[in-house]
């Protein structure tokens, strides 16, 4: 096998990438990427590079880069995988065949409503250009609506609350960050929101935006507040479309083995675009860009190989690192540690095996809570919730 090549020139295009050199694979790379920069992070995205000058958060060095010895094409868009003559079209009418290919297409911001893209005072964040439009937009705003209190929405409240500005978060849910965690770390955040001065307007219904020349108004339930600006985080649409148009079977995203093997043989799929078969979902994590992606690309190279690690991600608030690790649990029971200056939400199942864990400024206890998932270990709720014990005692 002498022609590998990746659609995607996001992270975990870049993992793949760099493990492919880094298990021995000297053939050909090609990569297609819509965007013209160097493998990049996108966390930083909606946190440093919105209230300092920060560079582009690469991925590897320009050294690491040229090592990689990438053949490039960008920016440049796919827009068709024929499986049959294994070949993939570019917009612009060029084919390009593979012998083994990885889809890593992530996924894009998504409007709720379709004609809020002809509003220029309505923007959205996925990419470094997208973040260099909104800090420039931020400078000179003194009033930010952000509409979707989840993740990305609520990092976007903290840096503009950082940078002095007044804001509004309208989420249509009674409770923030809904899809991922449960309601008492719902309102742990929310609380951390409030204190920090951003006007929450949880459960808000129906949004009407209207945009005269000098303001954006929102209109929510009889209610209308004019901002300078509107940053919509409501979640995003998996760009799946490419996998799905040749065949491939999908489902939210692009179904995968644990491997990273979709249905077929010659194709992997890695980061947001891969549907994990455990997780069930396109976990769209950071980690989970960088560690599948790593395992598919030595899946590609035909090693026998298997992702199986629970789902974990980070968000910074409000100064605040919250860490998530495990997946919500129909039926649980939540159990809190509080410390002086950090807490710990477990949500255990009905046998007290933990499902998923949020720690508020409390790394370490995320390496223990791996362990305990991997292991299935029962839990004593009692020494969990008392300050005093030391957690490392459980095992
Ligand atoms: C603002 C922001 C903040 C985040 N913060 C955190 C965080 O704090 N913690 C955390 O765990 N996760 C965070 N994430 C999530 C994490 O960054 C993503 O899970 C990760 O970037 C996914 O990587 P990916 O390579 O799968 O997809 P992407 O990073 O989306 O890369 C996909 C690339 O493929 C390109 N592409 C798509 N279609 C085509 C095509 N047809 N042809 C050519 N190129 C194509 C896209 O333009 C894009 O460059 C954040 C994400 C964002 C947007």
């Amino acid at each position: 096998m002498d022609k590998v090549l990746v659609i995607g020139g996001g992270q975990a295009a870049g993992w793949a990438c760099k493990t492919l050199r880094a298990e021995g694979y000297d053939g050909a790379i090609t990569v297609v990427a819509e965007e013209a920069h160097d493998f990049y992070e996108r966390p930083p995205l909606s946190k440093d590079a919105l209230t300092a000058d920060a560079p582009l958060p690469r991925l590897f060095s320009p050294e690491d880069m040229a090592a990689l010895q990438l053949r490039w094409k960008r920016p440049a868009r796919a827009v068709a995988i024929d499986r049959a003559s294994r070949q993939v079209t570019l917009a612009d009418g060029e084919r390009l065949s593979y012998e083994r290919l990885l889809v890593a297409t992530g996924a894009r911001a998504r409007l709720p409503v379709a004609d809020w893209a002809q509003l220029d005072r309505v923007v959205t964040l996925r990419s470094w250009d997208d973040a260099q439009v909104l800090r420039r937009r931020l400078a000179t705003a003194r009033r930010v609506a952000v509409i979707g209190g989840g993740w990305i929405g609520l990092e976007v409240a903290s840096s503009a609350r950082a940078l002095g500005l007044e804001v509004a978060v309208f989420e249509r849910a009674p409770g923030l960050c809904g899809r991922s965690v449960g309601p008492e770390v719902a309102e742990a955040i929310a609380e951390l929101h409030r204190e920090n001065g951003v006007a929450l307007h949880l459960d808000c219904g129906d949004l009407h935006l209207a945009q005269t020349p000098s303001a954006i108004h929102v209109s929510a339930g009889g209610n209308s507040e004019s901002f300078d600006l509107v940053v919509v985080g409501t979640g995003v649409q998996i760009n799946l479309e490419l996998a799905r148009d040749a065949g491939l079977d999908t489902d939210q995203g692009v179904l995968v083995d644990e491997a990273g093997r979709t249905s077929d043989p010659h194709i992997f799929a890695a980061g947001d675009v891969a549907q994990h078969p455990q997780l069930g979902i396109c976990l769209q994590s950071w980690a989970f860009a960088q560690n599948q992606a790593t395992v598919a690309a030595r899946a590609l190279l035909g090693q026998a190989v298997g992702y199986r690690e629970p789902a974990w991600l980070w968000s910074d608030q409000c100064g605040r690192n919250i860490q998530i690790l495990g997946t919500p649990v129909a039926n649980g029971h939540c159990v809190v540690r509080r410390e002086t200056a950090s807490a710990v939400f477990f949500y255990l199942d009905a046998d007290n095996r933990l499902a998923q864990m949020v720690a508020f400024d409390q790394p370490r206890a995320i390496k223990l809570g791996k362990r305990w998932i991997n292991t299935g270990l029962a839990l004593d709720t009692s020494l969990l919730a008392n300050p005093d014990f030391n957690l490392m005692q459980l095992r």
